[in-house]
């Protein structure tokens, strides 16, 4: 037996995993299969958007710590020999992630940007950023089955076709963990989610003072955006919540627009903002680094400029 494995716990993440699972399955001309939690999850809208199989696991949550579930996939994979297991890089994800690799003695390729069968050598080739997003490593796991995990948001969510058709069956109930879930809480959001976000005005350490902040507020607005902003912002200055970072330790974004106010564009930035359609800037350094990824400049103070776009904005 042989197949590629998806493991998310939500379903946008598993949808995104499907897509580079679909296109894998199909390259390997073997199946696609998802793990899911039986309470979370309805197994026909995976089947719909590309599964081929649906193991079902009991219920994750009520006291069922996610470290139950290792033993159970661990011996799932050791009776079935999935090529290659996907999981998505969510905190949780990446900690069964590893524990299931260190298992079943197999490497575990984390944070990957693009996973690829290679037909020629028969090997599936990872990339994933490197140096602080200075530099993209390829790698080659040789052992089975390949362990992979995803972040949220590299792929676009499969969408459902009709008339597809798949198997689903139940695995075994875990033994309870020797660690117990006391209690859940949801963690507040102060913001909105920038990574759903088609317009971002991001603002770095060109701002003076956290109030000027307001002047990136009011464009965001205008252009009916969201605010976001580089790590020093958020980590140093702490004017803003670290869910608005954008960069290699922050989020990735994909807004159609992204407009950087006083920032300079440093890889580790940059990287948050590659799948954005178009970038502009405004930076009173003409040579800062953010002008080499910006479909759109303005060298000037950012001081001036904003209020002027905001006239602008407000004429049209
Ligand atoms: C391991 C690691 C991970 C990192 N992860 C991230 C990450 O996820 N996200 C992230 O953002 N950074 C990250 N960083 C930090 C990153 O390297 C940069 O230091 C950071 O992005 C710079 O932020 P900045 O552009 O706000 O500040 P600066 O680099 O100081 O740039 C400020 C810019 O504002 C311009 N400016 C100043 N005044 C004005 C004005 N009045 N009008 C117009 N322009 C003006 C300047 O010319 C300058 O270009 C990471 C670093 C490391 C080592």
């Amino acid at each position: 037996m042989s197949g590629i494995w998806i493991i998310a716990e939500k379903k946008e993440h598993a949808l995104e995993l499907l897509t580079i699972g679909r296109v894998l399955a199909a390259q390997m001309e073997t199946k696609l299969s998802a793990f899911l939690w039986k309470d979370q999850n309805v197994p026909e809208d995976y089947i719909a958007c590309g599964a081929d199989e649906i193991m079902l696991a009991a219920p994750g949550s009520e006291g069922q710590s996610l470290d139950a579930f290792i033993p159970v996939i661990a011996a799932e994979a050791e009776n079935n020999h999935p090529d290659a297991i996907l999981f998505a890089a969510t905190a949780r994800c990446r900690d069964l992630a590893a524990r299931v690799a260190s298992r079943m003695n197999t490497g575990l390729c984390s944070s990957c940007t693009s996973v690829a069968y290679d037909a020629a050598d028969r090997t599936i080739k990872m990339e994933r950023l490197a140096y602080g997003g200075a530099a993209v490593q390829k790698v080659i796991c040789k052992t089975r089955p390949v362990m992979v995990t995803i972040p949220p948001g590299t792929f676009e969510q499969a969408k459902a076709e009709a008339g597809r058709t798949g198997i689903q069956r139940e695995l075994s109930t875990p033994a309870p963990s020797v660690l117990k879930v006391i209690e859940k809480k949801t963690k507040v959001r102060e913001t909105k989610d920038i990574t759903e976000s088609r317009v971002i005005v991001a603002v770095g350490r060109g701002f003076d003072k956290k109030e000027d902040l307001d002047l990136a507020r009011k464009l965001a607005c205008a252009l009916g955006g969201e605010i976001g902003c580089t790590r020093p912002i958020s980590e140093e200055n702490h004017w803003l919540p670290e869910e608005l970072c954008i960069g290699l330790s922050g989020v990735q974004v994909k807004p159609d627009f992204y407009l950087g106010l006083g920032v300079s564009g440093q890889v580790q930035h940059a990287t948050g903002i590659r799948q954005a359609k178009v970038v502009a800037a405004v930076n009173k350094d003409e040579n800062a680094p953010i002008f080499s990824v910006a479909d759109f400049g303005i060298v000037g103070n950012l001081y001036d400029v904003v209020p002027k776009l905001l006239e602008a904005l407000k004429r049209v």
